[in-house]
């Protein structure tokens, strides 16, 4: 049923720990253990960094015209297996072959836009002073990147890594999620098979701070990315700091959405529950604090509601299901702590707010409404299926609230006003601006938070410039 065995690739090698050591990988839909994951050791970390270090020094070298070879191959192998790799995300992450088959498809697609992009690496001449002097700006790839992603988006988190690091030139040793392993060593297995030279890309797990302190102290990378929480990414660049890593930070959000008086209503609710659900709300760009004109309140959060509870929750390999579980037992009393602490304040739950019963990890679609501005949903990342509705009158008033968190990733408004559109997208303090749709992640369009959602961004061309760094070359002719 789950068809792959998750292993350590180091130089070129699929291996297990050097000491054996595993933990259990857990299917959240059931509780059932699907597998082991191979947990790497002082001396696997050492030869990986070993390895990323030869890796860069062939990589580099490599033209860009063969660089995109390999990496067009890749991506062929992976969209060629996309069902396949759907079917393991699904049994790991939980939510629906629906969204995990369109995902693989998504890092496919990613692999492709670097490999094309990385043959346009332009530099530039810059005029001289002085006869006879050549002035050049030329870009290069900045070294091994040491990569860390999340579980909630097993294929596109890692490839956004993997295939911007091998696009510009570097190598990498990348920790793809424990909780999510199997969709990155089967995505591995492709860029191996592609013909990808040892040692450029390893992928090792762990224990995540172990591996974190570990690779990050090591002087032989000079870049790190992360895709985690707020928390993590703190952690982590105060360690690069050390070593004056420059560093990519995709971090946590608390997306505003504003539905403006003159919204089409039909619509946003309708784009609003598909958003808001989607991987059970465990997306950095989750729709999680929705403002709603007072004068439209009422009707949004009937038709919210109604919609809601429409959907079908269950094991995302079930054709039909919409929701599946959240990653882990432990996340089922973080929601439970949401939702009793909003009510305690006043909040009035319009549907669900209960762990679901029997195996797997479910929480029921949620909706709170009447939510005070002190309950703590307001302000700590959800990262589930709870949607707390509060509305507001003013422009300026629903400005305020929806940027007076430390977050900056996702934000979104909905109306039918090209002005009041223009208006929003401009005071909204976020990376990110959907107006009237969500579709804020693409692989040719740059992706990253402002403020305490982090730095820098990935996919686009913004996405390879993060691997690269400036040459300045002056030549004199004699
Ligand atoms: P968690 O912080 O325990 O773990 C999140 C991920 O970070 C795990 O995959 C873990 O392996 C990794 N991690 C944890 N400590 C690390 C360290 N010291 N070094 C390197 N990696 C480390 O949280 P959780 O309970 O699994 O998930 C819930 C929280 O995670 C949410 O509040 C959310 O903010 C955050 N999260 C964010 C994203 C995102 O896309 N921004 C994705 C997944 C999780």
């Amino acid at each position: 049923m789950y068809e792959e065995k998750i292993e350590l690739l180091i130089d070129g090698k699929w291996r297990q720990a050097s000491n054996g050591a595993t933990r259990d990988l857990v299917n959240p839909a059931t509780g059932e253990v699907l597998g082991k994951v191979p947990l790497s050791t002082d001396q696997d970390l050492a030869e990986a960094t070993a390895a990323a270090k030869r890796g860069f020094a062939v990589w580099k070298n490599r033209t860009a015209q063969q660089r995109y070879e390999i990496l067009m191959r890749a991506a062929a192998l992976i969209e060629a297996r996309k069902e396949a790799i759907g079917r393991l995300l699904t049994q790991e992450n939980g939510k629906p072959l629906g969204e995990a088959v369109p995902e693989v498809q998504f890092a496919a697609d990613a692999t492709r836009w670097y490999a094309e992009e990385g043959k346009r690496v332009y530099g530039r001449i810059i005029p001289a002073r002085m006869p006879n002097v050549r002035q050049m700006s030329l870009r290069e790839p900045v070294g091994p990147v040491v990569a860390f992603a999340a579980w909630n988006f097993p294929a596109s988190n890692v490839i956004r890594k993997i295939s911007g690091a091998l696009g510009a030139g570097c190598s990498i040793v990348v920790k793809p999620a424990e909780e999510t392993p199997g969709t990155a060593v089967a995505m591995a297995r492709c860029f191996q098979e592609a013909g990808l030279p040892d040692g450029v890309l390893n992928v090792v797990f762990g224990v995540p701070d172990h591996v974190s302190s570990t690779l990050v102290a090591s002087p032989v990378f000079r870049k790190i990315t992360l895709t985690g929480s707020t928390a993590v990414g703190k952690l982590l660049q105060k360690r690069a700091a050390e070593t004056l890593k420059t560093s990519t930070m995709e971090l946590g959000g608390h997306a505003p959405v504003i539905v403006h008086e003159d919204a089409d209503l039909e619509h946003a609710v309708k784009t609003l529950v598909a958003a808001k659900f989607r991987n059970a709300g465990q997306v950095c760009t989750s729709p999680t604090r929705f403002f709603i004109h007072e004068s439209l309140y009422e009707r949004f959060a009937a038709g919210f509601v109604e919609l809601a509870s429409k959907l079908v929750v269950g094991n995302g390999l079930e054709a039909g299901t919409q929701m599946g579980p959240m990653i882990a037992e432990r996340r089922l009393a973080v929601m439970e702590g949401f939702v009793e602490d909003a009510v305690s304040k006043g909040a009035k739950v319009a549907l669900g707010g209960k762990r679901a019963s029997g195996a797997g990890f479910f929480f029921q679609p949620t909706v709170l409404t009447q939510v005070p501005a002190n309950a703590r949903i307001l302000s700590e990342e959800p990262f589930g299926p709870i949607a707390p509705l509060l509305s507001f009158k003013e422009f300026d008033e629903v400005i305020e609230r929806a940027n007076s968190l430390p977050y900056g990733l996702a934000s979104f408004c909905f109306t039918r006003s090209v002005s009041l559109a223009a208006k929003t997208e401009a005071a909204l303090d976020a990376g990110l601006v959907g107006v009237n749709h969500m579709a804020v992640s693409t692989p040719e369009t740059p992706f990253g938070g402002v403020n305490e959602s982090g730095f820098g961004s990935e996919s686009g061309i913004e996405g390879l410039e993060a691997f690269m760094r400036t040459k300045f070359v002056t030549e004199f002719a004699l």
